[in-house]
Parts: structure tokens; sequence; C-alpha cells
């Protein structure tokens, strides 16, 4: 049970975990305002180089003296107290996820929910982390490969899931035997941060986690280049997420990237279309729109086409958007203003593309949030802007085909591969699909499921590498490979010319 948490009157004021306390950062002040009344939540001390080099020094203090050498078992402890003590202060971290991303806090309550799931399963992986044995190279000859912790990884995350995306990787990272520095997006800390306390009270070993608050320009960047972190694992823009791969390259760092999304959602003639009705409007809208595995282009086939098309338009009209505390509420608003300028930018280039405006393109301000109706595109080309770029905003394209090879074509002609779906009741359909849309999840007859068993990731300008799953473990570590000979050194290389 979640303890119950009355909101603050006024913006609370955050401070840096760095080894275990609470250290004011020694930079600007930044202001993380609510997305919807456009108040203060949250006042954050930015994180300076100095900052920067006193978590990253205490992390691999940390790592060094304790934690690459703590037991699975005792990892998985920790990890299983975390997320105990993430469902204990549910409420307060749904709120202030609601406060400053702008999400219904119906929503945000179910994502802190799905994260300390996400907890959990990492505990299980703490204890399952294998190598394999090699037991056929000879007589007297064996070997092995343990996998190790990678060392101090830099964690940085956006603004749209951020308890969500830090809970993909975290657990993780500490279940691999990782220390850790991290930064969420300035706009979205403030859970990420309650993360320090939660985590110090679950035994975790002071300095093995550390929270930044601060820009990416300031803190960000002194993260990605410091020496101590020795892997980067990054969620956000493929713009910024290049740059990140470029700065670890100068220093041969492990780069993790989870990017941007332009994900095709497919629907046959024969599939299940109540179902895949409700499918579409939920990953097209989904955090209005403001989704890496949105659901942006819809793919229609010519014989449902018309019918799906009215009734996925006359739905979209109606989804209530508005006061995120509101229970009924599915939208809120947009994150910012110049992410609502891009949202409406785009809806102008549907326009002038020639594509049809079948519902929304409607937004408004009201009491300091910016809003934009779920916004629907019929007659959409596969070239068009609309049909290519990331908007980030609850704009759906809808296409149609008629064959499946179309299909896939029209599928796998963006630069993107983060994840794609295809409703069908076809079998063969369904594993030509799985075999043929390039992306880094395919969903076959369901979308946006994602247990923490299964891997998640993107191919292309969608990313490189996975989280969450055992390779989400395994992603923060290193493989070594040891060799015995027990039966002396064979053949001698120096014995017989001397
Ligand atoms: P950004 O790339 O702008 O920011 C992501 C994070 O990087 C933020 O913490 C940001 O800090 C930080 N950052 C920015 N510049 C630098 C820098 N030079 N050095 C280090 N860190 C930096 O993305 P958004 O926050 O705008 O998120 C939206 C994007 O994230 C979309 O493209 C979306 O598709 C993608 N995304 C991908 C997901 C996936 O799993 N594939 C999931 C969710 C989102 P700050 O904001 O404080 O400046």
């Amino acid at each position: 049970m979640s303890t119950p948490f009355a909101p603050p009157k006024t913006a609370t004021l955050f401070s840096n975990w760095i080894d275990g306390s609470w250290l004011p950062g020694e930079g600007r002040e930044i202001r993380a305002h609510n997305p919807a009344t456009g108040q203060a939540v949250s006042v954050l001390r930015e994180a300076t180089q100095d900052d920067v080099r006193r978590a990253c020094e205490s992390a691999h203090l940390a790592f060094d003296n304790y934690w690459r050498t703590a037991s699975g078992e005792r990892r998985a402890e920790i990890l299983l107290r975390a997320s105990a003590g993430i469902r204990d202060n549910a409420e307060e971290l749904a709120w202030y996820e609601m406060a400053e991303s702008g999400k219904p806090y119906k929503q945000a309550r179910a994502e802190i929910d799905r994260s300390a799931m996400l907890w959990d399963y990492a505990a299980t992986q703490a204890r399952s982390l294998t190598g394999e044995s090699f037991g056929a190279l000879g007589e007297d000859y064996l070997a092995m490969t343990l996998r190790t912790p990678i060392g101090v990884a830099a964690i940085i995350t956006p603004w749209n899931f951020p308890f969500l995306i830090i809970s993909q990787k975290l657990p993780f990272a500490l279940a691999a035997g990782c220390a850790a520095v991290v930064k969420p997006s300035e706009m979205t800390s403030a859970s990420t941060l309650l993360l320090g306390p939660i985590l110090q009270k679950a035994g975790l070993p002071d300095g093995v986690c550390n929270i930044l608050a601060g820009s990416g320009q300031v803190t960000g960047e002194a993260i990605l280049r410091h020496p101590l972190t020795r892997m980067i694992s990054f969620t956000g823009s493929t713009g910024v997420g290049k740059h990140a791969m470029k700065v670890g390259a100068e220093q041969l760092k492990k780069v993790s990237l989870e990017l941007g999304g332009k994900n095709a959602h497919i629907v046959m003639d024969d599939a299940d279309l109540e179902a895949a009705l409700d499918a579409a409007l939920h990953g097209a809208f989904l955090n209005a729109g403001q989704s890496c595995n949105q659901g942006a282009r819809l793919l229609l086939q010519k014989g449902i086409a018309e019918e799906f098309e009215r009734r996925f338009v006359e739905l979209a009209r109606r989804i209530p958007v508005g006061d995120t505390l509101r229970d009924d509420v599915l939208m809120g608003p947009i994150i910012n203003e110049p992410q609502y300028r891009k949202i409406l930018n785009y809806i102008e280039t549907g326009k002038t593309e020639g594509a049809v405006l079948a519902a929304g393109g409607t937004f408004r301000e009201v009491n300091g949030g910016r809003y934009v109706d779920p916004t629907v595109f019929t007659g959409v080309e596969p070239n068009m802007r609309i049909a290519q770029e990331e908007i980030f905003g609850p704009v759906c394209a809808i296409l149609t085909f008629e064959t499946l090879e179309e299909a896939f074509e029209i599928a796998n002609a963006t630069g993107y591969g983060l994840s794609a779906g295809i409703w069908t009741g076809n079998t063969s359909a369904a594993l030509k699909a799985a075999r043929r849309l390039e992306a880094g999840t395919v969903w076959v007859n369901t979308y946006l499921d994602g247990p923490a068993e299964l891997p998640f990731g993107g191919v292309g300008a969608s990313g490189i590498g996975r989280e969450v799953g055992r390779m989400g473990c395994e992603e923060f570590m290193d493989v070594k490979t040891v060799q015995f000979r027990s039966g002396g050194y064979q053949p001698r290389w120096i014995g017989k010319a001397l």
C-alpha cells in the first residue's frame, strides 16, 4: 500500500544526490514547471563540472570498494527492497511525475507500478548472471566466460516517461554490479531524484547511485565526458544520441542508445477490428503522442480502410483532453512551448503537403497549459514529412495499402526502426511480418505490451543496444574469458630451441 501524499503548496527545492547525501548543486537555479498550469513544481540547482566530478569519483570508489564484488543475493535483496520503497512512495512519485510531465495522474500512477515491477525483475537477474563453460577443449584444459560489470554507467533520460525509463536502466545496471551517475531531464527530475533516499533505505551503499539535476548542455555533457564513466546509457532524441556516441567514442566508452521512432501500426482486412481499433487509438495518443513507441503511422488494408478510418476518427474526437487530475482524462497538455510549436508546425505541414485533416488540428492555451487535440490525417503518402519525421505529439498519419508486401515497403521506408505492430488473423502474414518489419520490437495482435523479460531497443536511427530483460542486464557487463590448463603448458615455445 502506498503512503498517502499531500501535494506541496509551493515548489519543492531539490538538491543533488551525491554519495548518499543531498548536496546543493553549485550551478544556476532551474525551475521545472507544471505543463498544465505553468506553476513551478520543483526548483533545482544545476550540477556543475565539480559536482559531476564528485559524483563520478564517489561512484567509482563505491564500485571498486563494494558493489562490483557484492553477491547476486545481496544485490537482489536491495533491489527488492527498492521496489517495495517505490510502492510505498508511489503516490508521491506519481504526483511529481504528473505535475512535471503533464500526464494524467492515473497514467502516472500506473507507470510507477510498472516501474516497481521492473525493479522486482532486475532482482531476479542479479541472481542469475552466468557465463559459459567450455569442457571440450581437450584433456587438462577447461575454460569459461565470466560476466563482469563495466564500471560506472552514465545514465541520461528524457522527460516523457521519466520514472519508467530510469527503471528500464538503473535496476539492471545495479543488478549487473555497475555503479551509476544519473541525469534526468531538467524538466522532469523530481521522481528520479526521489529515488536517492529510497535506494539508501533499501540498503544500497552510498555512492553506488548518484543522481544529478541539471541541463543536458552542462551536467549531461560533463557526465558523458568524465573519464570515470565507462558506459553511456542514453534515452532521448536521435540528434543528442549521435552526439553522445561521438563523445563516447573519444574515450572508447560502451554506448547504448534508445532513440526516436516513427512506428508503423498495420491493420489487415482479417484482423480483430475491435481490438485493433482500441490499440491503434492507445498507440497513437497515449501520453499525448509524446512517446517513442507511438503508433504514429496507421497503415490500413484497403478492404477495411474506409470503415476503420471513420471509426478511428470518430473515437479520436471523443478522447478526453484536459485536467490531468481528472480520472476520465486520457490526454494532458504538451510538455512545453517549443514542443507545442513544433507539433502545430507539423499540422500545418500536413495540410500543405495535401493530406486530409480528418480530426483535430485544434489547439488552445488554457490556464497556462498548451493542449493539442487528437489529430488524424488521412490520405497520407509515404514520402510526406508527416509520414517520415517524428512529430512527438498527438498526430496520427493514416496510409492505406493493398498487399502485405506493400505494407512492409511503407512500414520500412523511414530511417527509424524502434517498433512496429500488425493486426491479422492470418498466421502466415503474422510470421512474415515478424521477419520483415525492420524494428527492434514487432507486436502481433497487440501493441505497447512489454513484459520485463523481453528486451527493448531499436535499429537504425532508433538506437543501438537493448534494455530490460536478461539482455538489459548484460548490456552493463563485459565478458571475460578465463582459461585453465592443469596438465602443464604444451607445447613449449623456448624449450626446444635452447
Ligand atoms: P533530448 O535528446 O533532448 O534529451 C534527452 C536527455 O538528454 C535529457 O536528459 C537532456 O537533458 C539530455 N541532453 C541533452 N543534450 C545533452 C548533451 N549535450 N549531453 C548530455 N545530455 C544531453 O530528448 P527529449 O528529452 O526531448 O526526449 C524526446 C526524445 O526521446 C524523442 O526523440 C523520443 O523519441 C526519445 N525517446 C526514446 C525512447 C526510447 O526508448 N527509444 C523513449 C522515450 C523517448 P535536458 O533535457 O535536461 O537538457
